[in-house]
């Protein structure tokens, strides 16, 4: 899941400066659960911007804002939407993209948050940084546990010289994640694993913006992906 955290609404009534009707997007995945752009949040930025002097049009709730044809059936479906000057998206970055790109290119598009990491989920509310997305996974070797993510050095061959009775000399209150990936390797009798030297990461395999074009039925790529802005 994509967390995102609110932006402070200064801000996005600085970035609304000069528009007087804005349409809202929200997104009932992600930012649904993270509490940045469900049901309830779009209520309350509704009365935050009336309060402020803009005039919302109205706001759409998509299954997920970052699938184009949800937010082309609204902009094809509700007048609203492409009538108002401003478009604000209650989402995650690829949320306010996927309504960018979808939207006319003449209205501008706003974000409502920041997008902060891709979380494991404990429950909700409470949300753990569990991959980098790296595009080279190392899970295979160390018990499940993601050093490029949950060490702050990323060290692939750990622990550090700095750890301490089994905690982080960076983020003091965790214990180290290397720590962790032993203890979980000796418990699945693969410790040997760990005198495993791992080259340094491959980070040409994650040049951005990556990219996934798969093939249609017909054996085309999708017309809407080969050009984008
Ligand atoms: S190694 Fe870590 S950051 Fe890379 S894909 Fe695996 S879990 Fe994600
Ligand atoms: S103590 Fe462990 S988690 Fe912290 S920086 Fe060193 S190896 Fe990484």
């Amino acid at each position: 899941m994509i967390i995102s955290k609110k932006k402070d609404i200064k801000d996005i009534l600085k970035a609304l400066e000069g528009y007087k009707t804005v349409y809202l997007f929200g997104c009932n995945s992600c930012a649904q659960q993270c509490k940045t752009g469900g049901p309830d949040e779009l209520k309350e930025m509704t009365e935050a911007l009336e309060a402020n002097g803009l005039k919302v049009l109205g706001s759409s709730l998509v299954p997920e804002t970052c699938y184009r044809q949800y937010v082309l059936k609204e902009f094809r479906n509700v007048p609203a939407a492409k009538e108002a000057d401003a478009v604000l998206v209650l989402a995650c970055g690829a949320g306010v993209r996927t309504v960018a790109d979808a939207n006319a290119e003449t209205q501008p598009v706003l974000p409502a948050n920041d997008s902060i990491f891709l979380a494991t989920v404990e429950r909700q509310g409470r949300f753990y940084e569990g991959c980098a997305l790296c595009g080279e996974c190392v899970l295979i070797e160390t018990g499940g546990i993601c050093p490029h993510t949950e060490c702050p050095k990323g060290l692939l061959n750990g622990p550090c010289g700095g750890v301490a009775n089994g905690m982080c000399e960076v983020n003091i209150d965790n214990e180290c994640a290397w720590v962790r990936i032993y203890r979980r390797l000796k418990k699945q009798g693969r410790l040997h694993l760990m005198m495993k030297i791992t080259p340094p990461k491959d980070h040409s395999v994650a040049i951005r913006p990556r990219n996934v074009l798969q093939r249609t039925p017909t054996g085309s790529v999708p017309k809407d992906r080969k050009k984008t802005g």
